[in-house]
């Protein structure tokens, strides 16, 4: 059952685009945009979402209002399921709800003056009265800090932080009880960013406005957003009070995300986690935990006992052989010439001619593992990988990685659960019963909750 509090509460919302192939269109796969995200909005507050580009905010934000139709989800506006709204009621729905875009150019129509463009929502739901509509825009104008005469000008005589105001002005003159705001600040100078962002915000207070607001940057939605909701790859994978997000972040992800803000003291954010590699792809998401293939905090097997580095390179060494991208030639070369080895011309460095055992040693060096691992169950598996990769069973060695170094985070998928009723987490770091069940274990959590 719906909570009756809420202004606007969105339930396992999902947005997927089919990828259709051939002669009859088939369904190939399909773009998992947005892949069953949850949250509510109160009357008067705003809410931030957050992630990287192609993470699915802004299909989140037309699905959420059914800009676009939604592949699945519930989704209710004063205790009501607008999925199940037929026209007429969409209509009176869209009236609550305003929305506003990144690229303030692409929601005026250039040969339109501004008078006439915010004017244009009250046409729209049938305010007649001219001389009242004049009067209404007249104030909106000056509310968003511009003056009424601004009427008869024409959007290009404004810069882009004016024209995203009269965005504003025009989003409000409906006076509507939700604003979704796509990048609103984007596309601005910094400069003038947080007067923008300040002037969402004193509206938000004026008119008990609810907000979503959607940004990459974190800073942006610090700045105005009571709580926030952390993006990846089109799941929410932290939701929480933005102030408790920013100084406990419980996600690897939001750690990562929060470490990336450029501070004026280095020294401040002592994580250091820097985020490698590409987003994957939406249509082909990671096993399990969506974000293991990027995470910095991926849990160890059960009785495997690394230093958080080492783990890390010997996942990054399965990953490559898994994918058969470890370039044995390549890294002969380098070692041999490093080695200071003579060789009549580059032809007659080939695997074969190397003896294993070197092999072994450049390929630990390639991959920043130490001759020797600490844990001799572990240290036993690579080694027997690294005989099988050099003499050609690229597959068997994938297959010994793969078996003992499994970790839970690409096997399940972690349950999202709540630390406290307004922040919750989707991550096997904060589930008890996955990690905390053996001493190394509990070493290891207690290493990544204490940096440095
Ligand atoms: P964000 O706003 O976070 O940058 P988007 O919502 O724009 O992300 O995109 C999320 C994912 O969905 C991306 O992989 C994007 O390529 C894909 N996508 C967006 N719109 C469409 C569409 N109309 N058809 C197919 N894929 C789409
Ligand atoms: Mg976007």
């Amino acid at each position: 059952m719906s909570s009756s509090t809420s202004l606007f509460e969105v339930r396992n919302l999902e947005k997927h685009y089919p990828i259709n192939r051939g002669l009859f269109n088939t369904e190939v796969g399909r773009v998992r945009a947005v892949d069953g995200i949850s949250f509510s909005v109160e009357r008067g507050e705003t809410i931030g979402i957050v992630g990287e580009s192609g993470c699915g905010k802004s299909t989140a934000a037309t699905s959420m209002i059914r800009l676009e139709e939604p592949t699945a989800g519930e989704i209710d506006f004063r205790g009501e399921d607008i999925t199940e709204y037929d026209e007429k009621e969409l209509r009176r729905f869209r009236r609550e709800v305003q929305m506003i875009f990144q690229d303030p150019d692409s929601s005026f129509n250039p040969r339109m003056n501004i008078g006439n463009a915010v004017a244009e929502p009250l046409i729209v739901q049938g305010f007649d009265d001219e001389q009242r509509r004049r009067a209404i825009v007249g104030d909106l104008l000056e509310r968003v800090g511009l003056s009424a005469d601004d009427m008869n000008r024409f959007p290009h005589e404004f810069s882009g932080g004016q024209k995203q105001r009269i965005a504003l002005a025009r989003a409000l003159a409906v006076n509507p009880s939700l604003l979704v705001a796509d990048e609103p600040v984007s596309a601005l100078d910094v400069s003038i960013q947080s007067e923008v962002l300040r002037l969402i915000d004193r509206f938000q207070d004026e008119l008990g406005l609810a907000v979503v607001v959607i940004s990459h940057d974190l800073g942006v939605v610090q700045e105005i957003c009571d709580r926030v909701a952390v993006m990846y790859l089109g799941e929410f994978v932290e939701v929480g009070p933005t102030e408790e997000l920013f100084t406990d972040p419980q996600h690897p992800y939001t750690r990562a995300l929060l470490s990336a803000i450029p501070t004026p003291d280095p020294t401040e954010r002592g994580l250091g986690v820097e985020l490698t590699g590409d987003v994957p792809e939406p249509s082909d998401p990671p096993s399990g935990c969506r974000f293991h293939t990027r995470c910095p905090e991926v849990i160890p097997p059960e009785g495997i006992d690394l230093a958080q580095d080492t783990w890390r390179s010997v996942l990054h060494l399965r990953k490559q052989v898994i994918a058969d991208q470890v370039d044995l030639e390549s890294i002969a070369e380098v070692g041999a010439i490093e080695a200071g080895d003579e060789f009549g011309s580059m032809d007659e460095v080939e695997a074969e001619d190397i003896d294993n055992d070197r092999l072994i040693g450049w390929v630990r060096q390639e991959y920043e593992l130490p001759n020797q691992l600490g844990d001799t169950s572990a240290e036993q598996t690579l080694s027997q990988a690294l005989e099988e990769l050099v003499s050609g069973q690229q597959e068997a060695a994938a297959e010994t990685l793969t078996e003992r170094f499994e970790t839970v985070c690409e096997r399940q998928d972690p349950e999202t659960r709540s630390l406290s009723p307004d922040h919750r987490v989707a991550c096997h770091l904060t589930d008890d019963s996955v990690v905390g069940s053996t001493d190394s274990e509990n070493e290891y959590r207690r290493q990544l909750s204490s940096p440095e």
